[in-house]
């Protein structure tokens, strides 16, 4: 509740209406954003921890509002996922990934891209098709494309997501569960379910350089993801110190600021580039 001043004026907390006027008035907005240039895919790179390749980038939406800046996804996505917009917003990311997919393929990288998914998506029984018809038409194989989907999304309605879940595995692309360890993970949920990955919450990984039962949580996941013959990965990774117990732990992708931020085209083209020339 909002605290209450002298003049009987509410001063410390932000008003629910003016929250929910943002919302709506956000939500209202991604349309004629999406359409109009305002949003951008933003790409960071995956290493693999033995190689230290670049193995894959995660495609992060950014939105640049004429009004209110530069939005990160948490201040628009939950409330875009609210509605059936979310289904423009995944197209729009998918394309712009497979495109650079293409790209690097054409000049002999094969870096895989992943997408994020919302609960939606997996609601919604053409989602494959359109995924099946978006890698012909761009010629991209789908072992290039990834898939992030938080188990919260699955739970919420496993009877609804599994059979397109089952169908994109079928299709061939990859399958990550995000933020593992977070939610209501379990040996038993992550067996029932067609993935290949497992990518770590950063929340665990920040901590592993001081704390022992961070330590702990993430030997454990790694260790459960290859008694599964899954593909682990870190996110969140930004020392020296966390990278090296990740190799010694035997983790096999890592992602993170220590790596690179999440970058527009042209600065991750740069990066890249200047990682890939030496
Ligand atoms: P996520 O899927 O867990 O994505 C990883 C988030 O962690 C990204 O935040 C990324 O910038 C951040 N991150 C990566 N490495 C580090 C690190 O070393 N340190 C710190 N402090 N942060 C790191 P971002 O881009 O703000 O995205 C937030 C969330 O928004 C994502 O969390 C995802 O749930 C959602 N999101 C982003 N793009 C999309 C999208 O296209 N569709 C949907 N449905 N959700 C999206
Ligand atoms: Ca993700
Ligand atoms: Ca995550
Ligand atoms: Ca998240």
């Amino acid at each position: 509740a909002a605290r209450t001043g002298d003049a009987g004026v509410r001063r410390y907390a932000p008003s629910m209406g003016q929250i929910f006027l943002r919302r709506f008035q956000l939500v209202t907005q991604f349309r004629q954003a999406l359409d109009t240039g305002q949003v951008e895919v933003h790409f960071q790179p995956k290493i693999a921890l033995r190689s230290r390749a670049v193995v894959g980038v995660e495609a992060l939406v950014r939105w640049v509002h004429p009004e209110f800046g530069r939005l990160d996804p948490d201040e628009f996505v939950p409330a875009v996922e609210a509605t059936g917009l979310v289904d423009a917003l995944t197209s729009f990311v998918m394309e712009r990934a497979l495109i650079e997919v293409r790209g690097w393929l054409d000049r002999g990288l094969r870096i895989s891209a992943a997408v994020n998914l919302s609960v939606r998506n997996l609601a919604d029984e053409n989602f494959p098709e359109r995924v099946g018809e978006a890698l012909s038409r761009h010629e991209v194989p789908p072992q290039l494309l990834t898939f992030e989907l938080t188990e919260s999304g699955v739970m919420s309605d496993p009877e609804r997501a599994l059979p397109v879940l089952r169908r994109l595995h079928a299709l061939g692309v990859v399958l990550a569960v995000d933020d593992f360890g977070t939610g209501y993970s379990s040996l038993a949920y992550l067996r029932q379910l067609p993935v290949d990955e497992v990518k770590i919450d950063k929340s665990f990984v920040f901590g592993m350089g001081s704390d022992l039962s961070d330590m702990a949580v993430v030997r454990s996941i790694i260790e459960l993801g290859h008694s599964l013959g899954l593909v682990v990965v870190a996110e969140g990774v930004e020392e020296d110190a966390v990278r090296d117990q990740l190799v010694e732990m035997g983790c096999d992708i890592a992602q993170g600021y220590l790596i690179s931020r999440p970058l527009p085209l042209d600065r991750f083209e740069a990066w890249l580039q200047a990682r890939t020339v030496r």
